[in-house]
């Protein structure tokens, strides 16, 4: 491949200063490795933009994203700014970056490592293998739909929110759902409440139609307290998982923390806007599902596994290129098959490393297996 991949890096605050820069020298490496040419821009956001700009998000920094073909985000927000008004709060800045650049499917995969078993609260049997993805509706839905507010009723008030779809929204999330489940075991389970509510009712019958264009994919449908049930029953049974706004928020966290370690989480925001025009490959923002730990900033203790993996779903997702995302997780694997672990997932008989010998060792890894 001849084109400069641009990737916009924004470490944020507290320990996404620390595990971005391990995100960068894996994709370093790999470059070298393989010669993809990464172009590395950084930008400057969240807590930290507020100190220097009085902004989360400033303008420059957003350049830099809408500019680049992915963006590799760390965290944001801490509690020097938590008085702040919501307006100009670090978070602020994830909703901005996600509407500036369109991003409107959410992809978090929950897979838990073999060695990692004994990190979850449920038994190993239920546990053991698992790997799925759910793909969450991010810019519409009930967070979003009007009318909305609370307003004076009669002698109380009432608050209001609408839950709202239309055809066209619905159909793009299915359409990444379905290219998702197609690079992986081909299964999509569409998550609604069509028995209640009627925006889901048109869900299910979209997500039904567009299903004819992926024959190649079994789909089936489940209403979302029965799927809140079986993640937790059996989650095995799962592939990829597709749903609304509000369903994916809660269902998301519930499936990512059936691993039981937040620090080796990836995520990744999708939107439409294609990748240097390669086909399938969505402009995309990745990011740890974590925060900025705060409690642990600046003690090189952060894992920074989550915002490597993420790194490896940026291959994947945004570039296409599937093999060498591939590369970084079994470098993953083997540093974890080795037993080292930071100390959030330390345990008996593993041997306990810091953030940036974390980085160094999958980056020698992924060296041994490219030789
Ligand atoms: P958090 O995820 O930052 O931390 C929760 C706990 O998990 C802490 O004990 C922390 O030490 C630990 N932890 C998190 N990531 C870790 C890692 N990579 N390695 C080792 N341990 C890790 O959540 P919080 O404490 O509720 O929030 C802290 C700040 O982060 C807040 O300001 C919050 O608003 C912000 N936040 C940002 C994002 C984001 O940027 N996407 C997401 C969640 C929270």
């Amino acid at each position: 491949m001849a084109n400069e991949l641009k990737i916009a890096v924004l470490p944020g605050d507290g320990i996404g200063r620390e595990i971005t820069p391990q995100a960068v020298a894996v994709l370093e490496a790999l470059g070298e490795m393989t010669h993809h040419a990464f172009e590395f821009n950084h930008g400057i956001v969240g807590g930290d933009a507020i100190d220097q700009f009085g902004v989360p998000l400033p303008e420059e920094t957003l350049r830099i994203a809408i500019e680049a073909d992915a963006v590799l985000l760390g965290a944001v927000g801490g509690p020097k700014w938590e008085g702040l008004d919501y307006a100009i709060r670090p978070e602020r800045a994830l909703l901005g970056l996600r509407e500036k650049l369109g991003l409107f499917a959410n992809l978090r995969p929950a897979t838990l490592y073999p060695m990692m078993t004994d990190a979850s609260t449920l038994k190993r049997e239920v546990i053991e293998g698992i790997d799925l993805m759910v793909v969450r509706e991010l810019t519409g839905g009930i967070y979003f739909g009007k009318p909305r507010g609370i307003e004076k009723f009669g002698n109380e008030e009432r608050g209001i929110n609408t839950l709202v779809y239309t055809t066209s929204e619905i159909e793009r999330i299915a359409r990444v759902a379905f290219d998702v489940a197609r690079k992986r075991e081909k299964k999509l389970t569409s998550i609604d409440k069509a028995n209640v509510l009627e925006a889901t009712e048109l869900w299910r019958r979209v997500v039904t139609r567009v299903h004819a264009d992926y024959p190649d994919v079994a789909l089936s449908h489940m209403y979302v307290d029965n799927c809140a049930m079986q993640l937790i029953r059996n989650p095995k049974q799962f592939d990829v998982i597709v749903t609304t706004n509000m369903f994916g928020d809660i269902l998301s966290d519930a499936a990512a923390m059936l691993t039981g370690s937040i620090g080796m989480l990836p995520s990744a925001s999708l939107g439409a806007q294609a990748s240097k025009n390669r086909e399938g490959c969505l402009k995309g923002m990745y990011e740890p599902i974590h925060g900025s730990a705060p409690d642990i900033a600046g003690q090189d203790k952060a894992n920074p596994l989550a915002t490597i993996l993420s790194a490896g779903m940026m291959l994947k997702y945004s570039f296409g290129l599937e093999k060498e995302a591939q590369l970084i997780e079994q470098a993953v694997f083997s540093v974890l098959e080795a037993g080292y672990r930071t100390p959030d997932i330390s345990g008996k008989g593993t041997k306990t490393i810091g953030t940036i010998e974390m980085g160094e060792r999958v980056v020698a890894q992924l060296k041994q297996h490219s030789s």
